[in-house]
């Protein structure tokens, strides 16, 4: 049987970014097994917002560690022709009088606190910056210059290529069916093309972590939840490329905006999607009555949007916990199993600083942020991790 020091399950951006953080922090012999191909998973599907907007300090702290990655790729990846995909429109998020006011205020002050350059806008200076949008219900509005979004894909696979280039070995087309155990020591994995003994099992699975746990014994709560993504053209008023991404918290669907290709709109919701009873990312049904009713929350703040069409849409797949917080690090008593699930729809933004805290904490080494409130732990104790915007993907 091979021997690993470290084997990696699943090449989704987090997985591909343990990968090249086990490497360049001088891991020797790494494996990555792959069931489809590299990105091919839920990264595939991702939307790509970067932004450090969170009201959970510790996400605010890996999404700022994780823009210094994006903002510098190629020399953080070492590779001169490496690229994110990123575009730095900036993101601006607002919201009127009511709920939403005092969790959004506090989460801009503690940016600001933290050293994060965010501004506050008033409606003309919003207006400037998305002009295509009408802004006279708002009330507080937020603007992030240093944020915009990146290619998920194209973050994951070169993750992989930088891992590769470091000795890294990355299987695709392998299944990991099972793991072996001596006593409540993981040692190795099963696979489709065999088994491979391992001193560290780092499992970043995502919508197909209950395999994990049914192997284990464990329970390691995360739904696969799916949710839409529109792509909406208006020939009078393109969503260019210098137009800052944007949430509106006063959206019924707490709607998120951003260009797609610099003349189109890419519009989402940030509330509950649909729970589906197996983890798959085949496409779903995206009924008109839905493009619909998303339609007219759009045209309510984008009005020349009301006669926009319909250019494509798709359908993703969150892997979604309790308190809508991943899940990092060991495994209750269980020795040399590490886990990284649960990104609940923000998990590209922060993918570089998660892989590299979780390659620190496999390899026995203090973790840039601590990993303490993303425990699993804090599901049976009650002390879930939540800040002032309750559960939700702004978290
Ligand atoms: C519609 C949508 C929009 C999003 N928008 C944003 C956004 O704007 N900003 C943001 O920060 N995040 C966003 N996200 C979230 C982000 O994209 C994800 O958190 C991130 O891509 C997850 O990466 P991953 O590596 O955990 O998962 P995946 O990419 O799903 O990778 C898991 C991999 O594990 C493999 N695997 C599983 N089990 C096995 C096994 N037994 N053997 C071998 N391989 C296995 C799978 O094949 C898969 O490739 C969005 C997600 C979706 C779906």
């Amino acid at each position: 049987m091979s021997h690993y020091d470290f084997v990696v399950i699943g090449a989704g951006v987090i997985g591909a970014s343990v990968a090249h953080h086990l490497a360049a922090l001088g891991a020797k012999s790494v494996l990555v097994l792959e069931r489809s191909t590299i990105g091919a998973g839920t990264t595939s599907q991702s939307s790509g917002l970067l932004r450090t907007h969170y009201s959970v300090k510790q996400n605010v702290e890996l999404a700022r560690s994780s823009w210094w990655a994006f903002n510098n790729f190629a020399e953080y990846v070492g590779d001169d022709e490496a690229s994110c995909g990123l575009v730095k429109c900036g993101y601006m998020i607002s919201a009127p009088d009511g709920g939403k006011i005092d969790p959004l205020r506090a989460s801009l002050i503690a940016q600001q606190d933290m050293g994060i350059e965010v501004q506050l806008l008033d409606r003309t200076e919003a207006r400037e910056r998305l002009p295509i949008a009408q802004f006279d219900d708002a009330a507080l509005i937020g603007y992030e210059p240093e944020a915009g979004f990146a290619d998920a894909y194209l973050v994951a696979t070169s993750f992989a290529r930088a891992a590769r280039r470091q000795g890294v070995k990355i299987m695709e087309g392998v299944s990991v069916t099972g793991v072996v155990r001596e006593g409540r020591k993981v040692v190795g994995v099963q696979t489709s093309a065999g088994s491979f003994s391992c001193g560290a099992l780092i499992s970043t699975q995502n919508i197909w972590t209950p395999e994990m746990a049914a192997w284990m014994d464990v329970e390691l709560p995360v739904k696969p939840e799916r949710h839409t993504v529109l792509a909406l053209e208006c020939d009078t008023a393109a969503y260019s490329f210098k137009m800052p991404a944007f949430k509106d918290l006063g959206s019924a669907g707490m709607l998120y905006y951003r260009s797609y290709g610099g003349s189109q709109m890419l519009v989402s919701e940030g509330v509950v999607g649909e729970t589906l009873n197996a983890p798959e990312t085949e496409q779903g049904d995206i009924s008109l009555d839905y493009v619909g009713e998303v339609g007219a929350q759009v045209a309510e703040r984008f009005p020349a949007y009301e006669t926009a069409g319909l250019a494509s849409s798709w359908t993703g797949v969150y892997d979604v916990t309790p308190d809508w917080n991943p899940v990092l690090g060991s495994v209750s008593d269980i020795e040399g199993l590490v886990v990284g699930f649960g990104f609940s729809g923000h998990g590209f933004k922060l993918s570089p600083g998660v892989g590299k805290i979780l390659a620190q904490h496999a390899l026995g080494l203090p973790t840039d942020v601590s990993l303490g409130p993303y425990a699993l732990s804090r599901f049976a104790s009650g002390a879930l991790l939540v800040g002032k915007y309750g559960a939700g993907a702004v978290s």
